[in-house]
């Protein structure tokens, strides 16, 4: 890279967390960065589609790469001067394709939400039938919902999980296929704890003549550490989040074979996009380059250790937790024993300091409470710590309970496992 040494004296520090200087000339929003700061490190995050990114990549976001424009592809490009953010995307696909053994990566998607709809501009035209994951079991938006453009513009038809286990029936998904002769099959969900048996989807896709979709935003970061099996060699196209378990900036991916690859590209510029955001795609690459590191193969796996421990803690402490535990980093559980709603239950656990999601129940229209490990493990926290967060959890929930007292229990907690070193 001919990047002289002039040139990186001439700017010794152009770029990075100049925040003494943010809040010299915007204290209002300054103290708002910080804020968010402080409330994520002070509180047990437990979102299952959050994590801490690296330094590293908040560097590569909030670089000069935020000023360029780059409609286009590597070396195919609608402006100029973009000898540099071709590296940088170039080097993003080459990193996608090498972790996840995909023929073709496309890492332009804003969001996951952006790479399901390439997917289906790709494949799909308005009007025809899909079969996902019904929004009620776990289904994203993006699966068919009627305030989304893919319930407006497609047929969906939604299948669900075993209403007694909790699992996904592929007897059924089957049967519906049959009946419904859907266009594309997707699989991959918000909210299922257990490994996708893929061979199996496609197995379904391929009697119906189907396009197999995988949608594996919340999973792809454990298949990034070998936690969880790759629907990479089975699905037709696999859609992708870049900031949940995989730990990169808020963006999406599309990952595929040859065959599709051209398909794909158009669909997502100039189909669904304009301009790619480089400095995103920059952070990916950074991403992909710590997700390629023995250290990330262990963190994957702490990650799935620790929600199974969780799980456990959490049953041991009269929670019931769907499918009897997790394979992944998430699980979900009911708070019906506690005599309370999802919503109050999580009201109850805010109060406390520990931050989590409501989300669907198998068996109908019940809600439970969704969490994960991704952001807990890249603290640093292992079983004891999983322990001591059910512990924790079920205080907050009792009738008896002292938000004042819990909440500075999980201030000690979290106070030894910064998210980020102090300056
Ligand atoms: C998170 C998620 C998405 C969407 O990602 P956004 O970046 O929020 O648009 C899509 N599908 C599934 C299954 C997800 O979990």
């Amino acid at each position: 890279m001919p990047v002289t040494s002039a040139a990186a004296a001439a700017h010794v520090r152009p770029f990075g967390p100049d925040v003494d200087a943010l809040r010299r000339q915007d204290p209002e929003l300054a103290e708002i960065l910080f804020a968010e700061l402080e409330r994520q490190s002070d509180g047990l995050q437990l979102i299952a589609a959050e994590n801490f990114t690296s330094p590293a990549v908040l560097t590569a976001l909030g670089s000069p790469l935020a000023n360029k424009y780059a409609e286009g592809y590597p070396g195919a490009r609608h402006h100029g001067g973009c000898e540099f953010v071709d590296v940088a995307e170039r080097i993003a696909v080459d990193r996608a394709k090498a972790l996840f053994g995909a023929e073709h990566a496309n890492v332009q998607p804003h969001s996951g939400s952006s790479a399901v709809l390439a997917a289906y501009a790709a494949l799909l035209r308005p009007g025809d039938t899909v079969l996902a994951m019904g929004l009620p079991f776990g289904g994203h938006l993006t699966h068919g919902s009627p305030a989304n453009f893919s319930g407006r513009w497609f047929e969906f038809v939604g299948y669900g999980v075993d209403a007694e286990s909790g699992l996904i029936d592929y007897e059924q998904i089957h049967a519906l296929a049959r009946t419904h002769k859907p266009k594309a099959v997707v699989c991959g969900s918000i909210s299922y704890p257990r490994h996708i048996d893929y061979g199996a989807f496609r197995d379904i896709a391929d009697d119906v003549g189907a396009y197999l979709i995988a949608d594996a935003a919340h999973p792809i970061g454990l298949v990034a550490g070998g936690a969880a099996p790759n629907p990479v060699p089975y699905a037709d196209v696999v859609c992708a989040t870049t900031h949940k378990v995989l730990r990169g900036p808020r963006g999406g991916m599309v990952l595929c074979g040859s065959d599709l690859a051209e398909r794909i590209d158009r669909a997502v510029f100039p189909f669904t996009q304009g301009g790619a955001q480089m400095h995103t795609i920059a952070a990916k690459a950074v991403a992909f380059g710590e997700a390629a590191t023995p250290a990330f193969t262990t963190y994957a796996h702490k990650v799935v250790a620790n929600a199974r421990v969780l799980a456990e803690e959490l049953t041991a402490r009269g929670l019931v937790v769907t499918t009897g535990g997790t394979d992944t980093h998430l699980l979900t559980a009911d708070t019906g024993r506690f005599g309370l709603d999802a919503r109050t239950a999580r009201g109850r656990l805010a109060a406390a300091g520990m931050v989590l999601d409501t989300c669907a129940l198998p068996h109908g229209d019940v809600r439970g409470l969704r969490l994960g490990t991704a952001a807990v493990t890249t603290q640093g926290m292992g079983a004891d710590e999983m322990a001591r967060i059910a512990e924790l959890f079920a205080s907050a929930l009792h009738a008896d309970a002292e938000p004042g007292r819990l909440r500075t229990e999980v201030r000690e907690l979290v106070r030894r496992f910064p998210p980020y070193p102090s300056r």
